[in-house]
């Protein structure tokens, strides 16, 4: 037992003496993308009067060093686990889970010994529970960015809906396991998954998309490689278009300075490192040329505007 317990703090000792000093001495930069059009479609006027609100499940404070290849050694940033509910008059959407009720057994039970003091997180609620203290409106469906544990955690509270995903990640879900998809979760469930696929219809830049409710509102676009069906999901309404975009990016700061994840995260967690460098591109670009479109990665609280 003990001896167990040596062996665990000394391998996450190693790691993240590594991780500080790779993350120290090799930045990576992604190329700029030049000489494309991301311009996305004028908001129309009949777009519904939907509202966003962010539901903050729990957080990790970790060194910016951490979040993101280039980050600073000298400032911590906090990292949140969470969901967003939207409004809408056709049903009430919530993309991502958050964290669940039993997100710490789910998480002693799932994350291996040696990743666990790297992946703790602070719970402060459950994504069902906040709802309800808010008198925030029920869910009508879920619309996932990815499977994984820190997004899938509150599925089981919310069996009754309909959880929508890609068939690519539902596959994905469906056949691989930890560290990134909890068998606590998803196996033995009974989830109403609702397959979808993206139609040829131009959405920006993004020559496919699905447009949920066929009116603008809720657009959910492919940004394949954090997990293979990775979304995007673009929630517009009459003044505002945010884009929210999972895990591509765990700090904004990353999309404006053009970095990836730090090399050890991504190894952990990026499923096809060079398809996110490739997505970081875009929402770079996307980012310059649609300056009023407010990005928001799932994690960056700092963005939750
Ligand atoms: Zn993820």
């Amino acid at each position: 037992m003990i001896f167990k317990i040596i062996k665990n703090v000394f391998y996450s000792l190693l790691i993240l003496i590594l991780m500080f000093v790779t993350s120290l001495y090799w930045p990576r930069n992604i190329d700029k993308l030049e000489g494309i059009n991301t311009k996305l479609p004028v908001i129309s006027k009949q777009t519904p009067a939907i509202k966003v609100h962010y539901i903050k499940t729990g957080e990790v404070t970790t060194l910016d060093a951490f979040t993101y290849s280039g980050g600073s050694i000298f400032k911590t940033k906090t990292l949140t686990h969470g969901a967003v509910l939207i409004e809408h008059p056709l049903g009430n959407v919530l993309i991502d889970s958050g964290l669940g009720e039993n997100a710490q057994a789910q998480f002693s039970e799932d994350m291996p010994n040696y990743l666990k003091p790297m992946m703790a997180f602070k719970q402060i609620t459950n994504t069902k529970a906040d709802i309800v203290l808010r008198k925030l409106p029920k869910p009508d469906k879920i619309l996932l960015t990815h499977t994984h544990w820190d997004h899938a955690s509150a599925l089981e509270d919310f069996a009754e809906i309909d959880v929508l995903i890609t068939t690519q990640e539902f596959e994905y879900v469906s056949t691989h396991g930890v560290p990134d998809i909890f068998p606590s979760q998803v196996e033995n469930k009974e989830f109403n998954w609702k397959t979808y696929n993206f139609e040829n219809k131009a959405y920006g830049v993004f020559e496919q998309s699905y447009d949920l409710y066929n009116d603008g509102s809720i657009v959910v676009v492919p940004l394949i490689g954090h997990s293979p069906g990775s979304v995007g999901i673009f929630v517009t309404n009459q003044k505002t278009r945010r884009f929210f975009v999972g895990d591509a990016v765990w700090n904004k700061q990353a999309i404006l300075k053009l970095k990836p994840k730090m090399w050890f995260s991504k190894y952990l967690t990026d499923s096809h490192e060079n398809d996110v460098e490739k997505v970081i591109a875009l929402l770079n670009i996307i980012q310059q040329q649609n300056p009023e479109i407010l990005i928001v990665p799932a994690h960056d609280a700092d963005a939750w505007k």
